[in-house]
C-alpha cells in the first residue's frame, strides 16, 4: 500500500442553475465533511474542495427563458449555494467557480497542453442545427427519443432515464429545445479526445489496481469498459464557458464536462500557491466524492485527461453513492420535488446536525433510499432527543445537583465500571476502520452506541437512587459517564459538528483531538457548565407543515401538467334535445371473453332493460359496478362489438390520464330519469 501523507478531497461541483437539495448532501457533501473532518482531528494535511459548475447549456436555457444573461443566472445561484453550506457546516478549505478568472487561465492551459502534444482528434461532422435560432444545438438544447430505452426527453448528450451518454445525432425524432423544430445538420469542427487510446491503461488502473473500489462505482466502470471506449468531443458550438484557446474556433468553448473537474484544480490554486504539492507529488491521496450519474466523468474521462497531461496523480477513490429520493419519488430540480438546504436552514434553525444525522444514519450507499419526514422526526426525537441528548442531560444534571458541577474524583471501579470504560477505545478503533473505507452510516452507528453504552449505564447504575444510600459510589458513576459525555464531543464531530462544540461548551472544555480520545478525558475537580438540552422534541405539527408543503408542490405540479381539451364548437338546443339521456340502474356484469376491456353490462333504463357493451374493465369489476346508477345515452344507433349489440352508450368522466369515472346522481332516483 501506498504511503500517503496528504490528502486532497473533491467534491462534486453543483450545477448553478438552482440551490442545493438533500440528495446533493446526503449523496456528495455530508460524506465528504464527515471524511475531512475525521483526518483534521486526526492532524492529518487534507483540503476539502468545492465549488459551483457554471457553464453549460442548462444555464444558458435557464437565462433565456426568464431573460437575463448566464452571469446573472449563476451569480444568483452560487451565492446562494455557498451561503448554505458555510451555514450547514460543510467545511470546504476554498469553494470556488468555474467562471472565475483563475479557472480560464486553468482549463485554458490544460487544453493547450493536450493540444500542444496532439493528444487531441480534430473532426468535421455533420451537427443539428436550428436555423430560426441560428446555433448548434449541442447537449441540452436537443431532446429526442433514447435509442436505447426509448425514453422520450433524453437529451443531446445523455438520457436520464437509464443514465447512458449519447450523442446528439443518435436520438430518434429529435427537436431544437429552443423552436421546437426539426433540426437541420450542418457541418462544423470539434476536437475530440480519444478515450479508446486509454482503454488499456484504464482497464488496467481500475479493474486490476482498485479492485477495492465500491462495487456500485468499480461495475459502472467495468461495464463502460467492457462495452470499448469512444472518441469524445471536448469542444462544444456554444457562447457560454471557456472559449477554445486555438485559431480557427470562433463561437466554440470546452465541453463543460471537459472544464467542470479542471475546476478542482483551479481552486486549490485559488486557496494556496503550493497547489501543486496536492495535485502533482505521487505522495498525495486524492479523492473524489460525488453522485452515481457522475461516475463515468470522476472514473473515466477525468482521469484520461490526467493521464493525457501527464503531470498529475489520479485518484485513489471515488466513493460514490446512489441516490436518495423523497417520500417515494426522485428528486428532481425541475418538479421542484425537494427539500431544499436554504430553505431546511431557514425552517429548522440551529437543527444543523439532525438533517446531517438523518441523511447520515439513512445514507444511500449502497442503494438508492428514501427519506421521509416520518422518518426525519422519528430519528430526531427517538435517536438523538431519547438516547444521545437525555444521557448526556442526565450526566450533567446529576453532577450539578449532587456535586456542584464539579467533577467528581472516581473510587474503586467494579467490573461493569471496568467493562464499560473498555468501549471506549474499541467504540474509537471501529469508526476509524469505517471512516478510513467510506462507510459513514456504519460509522455514525457505531458513534450513536457509546451514547447508547452512556444511557444503559446510568440505567443500570442508577444514580439517583444509589445517592440516598453511597455517596461515594455516585462519585464514580458521574466521574464516568463524564467521560462518556467528554468523549463522545470528539467521536461525534466528524458527524454532529454542532453538537459536538455545544457539548463542548457544557463540559467547559476546548476541543480534544482525535488522538486523546481517552478513558479519562476529564479531571476531577473540573467546573463543568449548567447543561442547556443538546436536542429539542420535533412535533407533529412540525412535521405535517412540511408533509403539506410537498403535497402543495405535487398538486401544483398537476395542475401545470394538465392538458385541457378546448370547448368544442357551440351547438343548438335542438341539437342537444336531439340525445336521450337518462339514468339506469346497473342489473348485472360480466367480462367479454377474450378481451381486456370490453363489460357487457345489463341496465334497467326505466322503459326496458338492455344490453350495453362499454370499455370500462380495466377501471371496474363486474361484481362492484351492479347495483349502480349510471348516465345512459339511449338513442345512440346500436352497434356490434365482439359479437353482441350495445344498445347505448354509459356515459364516464376522462381525466387526462384516461382515468374513468361514472357520471352518477347524488342521490338515488327512479330509473329512466331524464337527463337534461
Ligand atoms: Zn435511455
Amino acid at each position: 500500500m501506498t504511503k500517503f501523507n496528504r490528502t486532497l478531497v473533491t467534491t462534486a461541483l453543483p450545477y448553478a442553475n438552482g440551490p442545493v437539495h438533500i440528495g446533493h448532501l446526503a449523496g456528495v457533501y455530508v460524506p465528504a465533511d464527515i471524511y475531512v473532518r475525521y483526518l483534521r482531528m486526526k492532524g492529518e494535511d487534507v483540503l476539502l474542495i468545492g465549488g459551483s459548475d457554471e457553464h453549460g447549456v442548462p444555464i444558458t436555457i435557464k437565462a433565456k427563458k426568464e431573460g437575463i444573461t448566464p452571469q446573472d443566472v449563476v451569480d444568483k445561484y452560487h451565492n446562494i449555494i455557498k451561503d448554505s453550506f458555510k451555514k450547514f457546516g460543510i467545511s470546504f478549505d476554498v469553494y470556488s467557480r468555474t467562471s472565475s478568472k483563475v479557472h480560464h487561465e486553468t482549463a485554458t492551459e490544460f487544453f493547450k497542453t493536450l493540444y500542444d502534444k496532439g493528444e487531441f482528434t480534430e473532426k468535421t461532422s455533420e451537427q443539428f442545427y436550428d436555423a430560426d435560432a441560428k446555433q448548434f444545438l449541442a447537449d441540452r438544447y436537443i431532446t429526442g427519443t433514447c435509442p436505447h430505452c426509448k425514453y422520450e426527453k433524453a437529451y443531446g448528450d445523455q438520457c436520464e432515464s437509464c443514465g447512458t451518454t449519447l450523442n446528439a445525432t443518435d436520438l430518434i425524432d429529435a427537436r431544437s429545445a429552443i423552436t421546437g423544430n426539426k433540426p437541420e445538420l450542418k457541418e462544423t469542427k470539434h476536437w475530440y479526445l480519444p478515450l479508446d487510446k486509454y482503454e488499456p491503461f484504464l482497464k488496467e488502473w481500475i479493474l486490476e489496481e482498485h479492485k477495492e473500489w465500491k462495487p456500485n462505482v468499480y461495475g459502472q466502470c467495468k461495464s463502460w469498459l467492457d462495452n470499448g471506449l469512444h472518441p469524445r468531443a471536448v469542444t462544444r458550438d456554444l457562447n457560454w464557458g471557456v472559449p477554445v484557446p486555438i485559431e480557427g474556433a470562433d463561437g466554440k468553448v470546452l465541453y463543460v464536462w471537459f472544464d467542470a473537474p479542471i475546476g478542482y484544480i483551479s481552486a486549490t490554486k485559488e486557496l494556496t500557491p503550493d497547489w501543486e504539492k496536492y495535485w502533482k507529488a505521487k505522495d498525495t491521496k486524492m479523492v473524489h466524492f460525488i453522485g452515481k450519474d457522475n461516475i463515468v466523468f470522476h472514473c473515466i474521462i477525468f482521469p484520461a485527461m490526467l493521464k493525457a497531461e501527464g503531470s498529475y496523480i489520479l485518484p485513489d477513490n471515488v466513493p460514490s453513492n446512489e441516490f436518495l429520493n423523497l417520500e417515494g419519488d426522485k428528486i428532481s430540480t425541475s418538479r421542484n420535488w425537494a427539500v431544499w438546504l436554504h430553505e431546511y436552514l431557514e425552517e429548522f434553525p440551529e437543527k444543523q446536525d439532525v438533517l446531517r444525522y438523518v441523511l447520515t444514519a439513512n445514507a444511500p450507499e449502497t442503494k438508492d433510499n428514501d427519506f421521509t419526514w416520518k422518518d426525519f422526526q422519528a430519528r430526531n426525537n427517538n435517536e438523538l432527543v431519547a438516547i444521545f441528548g437525555n444521557f448526556v442531560n442526565r450526566a450533567l444534571v446529576l453532577t450539578h445537583k449532587y456535586f456542584g458541577g464539579i467533577v467528581p474524583q472516581a473510587g474503586e471501579l467494579t467490573d461493569f465500571d471496568k467493562e464499560t470504560l473498555a468501549q471506549i477505545p474499541v467504540i474509537k478503533a471501529e469508526i476509524e476502520k469505517n471512516l478510513d473505507t467510506y462507510h459513514f452510516r456504519e460509522g455514525l452507528k457505531v458513534a450513536m452506541s457509546l451514547a447508547r453504552l452512556g444511557n444503559k449505564y446510568l440505567a443500570d447504575t442508577e444514580p439517583w437512587k444509589v445517592i440516598k444510600t453511597d455517596e461515594a459510589r455516585v462519585k464514580t458513576i458521574l466521574n464516568i459517564s463524564l467521560q462518556i459525555s467528554a468523549n463522545l464531543s470528539t467521536l461525534m464531530e466528524p458527524f454532529l459538528p454542532f453538537t459536538a462544540e455545544k457539548l463542548r461548551g457544557f463540559l467547559n472544555i476546548d476541543r480534544i483531538e482525535w488522538a486523546d480520545v481517552t478513558a479519562d478525558a476529564l479531571d476531577a475537580g473540573h467546573q463543568i457548565n449548567k447543561p442547556e438540552l443538546l436536542f429539542e422534541k420535533i412535533e407533529d405539527a412540525t412535521i405535517q407543515a412540511q408533509v403539506d408543503k410537498l403535497e402543495a408542490t405535487k398538486v401544483a405540479n398537476e395542475l401545470e401538467n394538465r392538458v385541457v381539451t378546448p370547448v368544442k364548437e357551440n351547438i343548438s338546443f335542438d341539437d342537444f334535445m336531439k340525445m336521450d339521456i337518462r339514468v339506469g340502474t346497473i342489473i348485472d356484469a360480466e367480462k367479454v371473453a377474450k378481451t381486456k376491456k370490453l363489460l357487457k353490462i345489463t341496465v334497467d333504463t326505466g322503459v326496458d332493460t338492455r344490453i350495453v357493451v362499454s370499455g370500462i374493465a380495466e377501471h371496474y369489476k363486474p361484481e362492484e359496478i351492479i347495483g349502480k346508477q349510471v348516465s345512459l345515452l339511449m338513442n345512440l344507433e346500436p352497434r356490434k362489438l365482439k359479437g353482441i349489440e350495445s344498445q347505448g352508450m354509459i356515459l364516464m368522466a376522462e381525466d387526462a390520464d384516461g382515468k374513468l369515472a361514472f357520471v352518477s346522481p347524488d342521490k338515488a332516483v327512479t330509473a329512466g330519469s331524464e337527463i337534461r
